[in-house]
């Protein structure tokens, strides 16, 4: 049995900085997580590598 104590864990979207698609879902830990995430990923509309940023689901 897991005690919920909280919400660490974060469920967050990745957004292409160029076309603004969330191309990826990731999850965050907040208790080992400071600030926004950033991550250089492929972005199949671009085509191409892009940075993106951590975003909110809903
Ligand atoms: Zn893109």
């Amino acid at each position: 049995m897991a005690k919920a104590k909280g919400k660490t864990v974060e469920l967050i979207s990745l957004q292409c900085s160029e076309c603004k698609r969330r191309n990826y879902t990731t999850k965050k830990n907040r208790k080992n997580t400071q600030g926004k995430l950033e991550f250089m990923k492929y972005c199949r509309f671009d085509r191409k590598h892009t940075l993106h940023k951590e975003g909110k689901i809903k």
